[in-house]
């Protein structure tokens, strides 16, 4: 899929062949192996990954994922998407990601941390705050980065590194608004759509598939400009009500019962006629693959807004373009996430600490632009959102790989 979205856009931009093939091969992908000793004494040896795919606008960035489909071919589509994610955004980065085929649900929390220590030093040759800076991606999080930069930190001089790696805990150089960045940068990215569409975020209705770190949040701040939320889902099942769900309320109720389902007021729905239902603004923000050309054509709705990264296939993206929806494509819609990390990784180089307002402000500014960018392309093309994108952030790396030249 990564490869054919590039190959569209490098057709519509007519892109010099040679620069297509740059761009078709991760610069590096570097596989370790990860001997870890677990609890019962024996060792077992795990199989990790990091991929790099471009840093002709800055050094890699990307997450690190811990899952037990990890693949080398997974890890290279993501860094590819990172490439093209951070150019969107204009952040001075270039394309990565790694992972671990493992199961960290199995796993002590010593056995974790002797397997990402390993992972760490295996991968410490690579990585840098100037050449290639981590981050958390599926079942990862703070504590594993404290881990990394601690093993690097050690490595590497023995002095305290925070700039290598960003998702950190606040207590070592964590930022302020990281959680919330993600459904912070899609609500600006909904905000900016509707301006364009003359959507009142006043009378607008919000349909949200997932209630985790993404959709709560991006609920959260829709509903501050105004918009009703009228349906949300998580893996139990959904709830709607037409007149409106308070996110605060939902949110105390899915933190006792484990689950938005029984929300009082509203009637359950399943999952799959939740993402059929009338409204102005829907928001995956769970799984990939969840727009398919099954139901595309019955979803009724002006703006797709894409928490999730892959909700919607390639054949769904044309039946929405063509029953004008407005997508506003995961590259660009959860960038708010990686923007804060490159915030938090400025705030380590210069050791300071900006208010949390602050990096609000700047992430709004950002993605703003961002938006706008995009859709300048949007307007120029006749393409759909997605296509913009790639197109935008294809013709940024290309003029800086042009620019810097071919050496040796
Ligand atoms: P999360 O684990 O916090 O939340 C996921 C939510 O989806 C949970 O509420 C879960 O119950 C729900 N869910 C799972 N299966 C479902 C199903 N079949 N139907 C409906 N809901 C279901 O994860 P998250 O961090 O919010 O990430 C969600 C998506 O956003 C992922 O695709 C992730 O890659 C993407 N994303 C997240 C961030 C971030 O900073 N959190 C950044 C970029 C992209």
């Amino acid at each position: 899929m990564a490869l054919k979205q590039l190959d569209e856009a490098a057709k519509i931009i007519d892109l010099d062949n040679g620069m297509h093939e740059i761009l078709s091969h991760p610069k590096r992908v570097l596989t370790v192996a990860i001997p870890t000793r677990m609890d019962n004494g024996e060792i077992k040896v795990f199989t990790g990954f990091r991929s790099q795919h471009n840093d002709a606008r800055g050094p890699f960035k990307g997450g690190i994922r811990y899952h037990p489909q990890v693949s080398i071919d997974e890890v290279k589509a993501l860094s590819m998407w990172m490439t093209w994610k951070c150019a969107i955004a204009d952040l001075p980065y270039g394309g990565g990601k790694g992972g671990i085929i493992c199961n960290p649900k199995d796993m002590s929390e010593g056995e974790l941390e002797r397997m990402t220590r390993r992972y760490a030093y295996g991968i410490s040759d690579i990585i840098g705050p100037h050449t290639d800076i981590p981050a958390p991606d599926v079942y990862t999080g703070g504590k594993e980065m404290a881990w990394i930069m601690d093993t690097y930190s050690a490595l590497k001089g023995n002095f305290v590194q925070p700039e290598l790696i960003t998702g950190k805990p606040l207590a070592i150089g964590g930022s302020l608004g990281r959680n919330e960045a993600t459904g912070r940068g899609l609500s600006f990215t909904i905000r900016e759509a509707a301006k364009k569409l003359k959507i009142n975020m006043k009378t607008a209705t919000v349909v949200v598939q997932g209630f985790g770190n993404a959709g709560q949040f991006a609920a959260q701040l829709v509903e501050e400009q105004g918009a009703k939320i009228i349906g949300v889902s998580d893996s139990q099942g959904g709830v709607y009500n037409k007149n409106g769900i308070q996110v605060g309320a939902l949110r105390r109720h899915k933190e006792k019962k484990g689950s938005v389902v029984g929300f009082p007021g509203t009637k359950s729905i399943s999952n799959e006629d939740l993402l059929e239902q009338e409204c102005t603004i829907l928001i995956p923000a769970a799984l990939e693959s969840q727009i398919t050309k099954k139901n595309a054509g019955k979803i009724n709705t002006k703006i797709i807004a894409e928490a999730a990264n892959g909700p919607t296939t390639t054949e769904a993206d044309e039946i929405l373009y063509k029953n004008n929806i407005l997508v506003i494509p995961d590259i660009l819609a959860n960038g708010g996430g990686v923007t804060v990390s490159y915030f938090e990784w400025l705030q380590n180089l210069r050791r300071e600490y900006w208010s949390e307002n602050e990096v609000n402000e700047r992430l709004d500014t950002n993605i703003t632009k961002a938006f706008s960018d995009v859709f300048n392309v949007y307007e120029k093309y006749n393409v759909n959102m997605r296509k913009a994108s790639t197109i935008l952030a294809v013709n940024r790396v290309v003029e800086a790989i042009k620019i810097r030249g071919l050496w040796p």
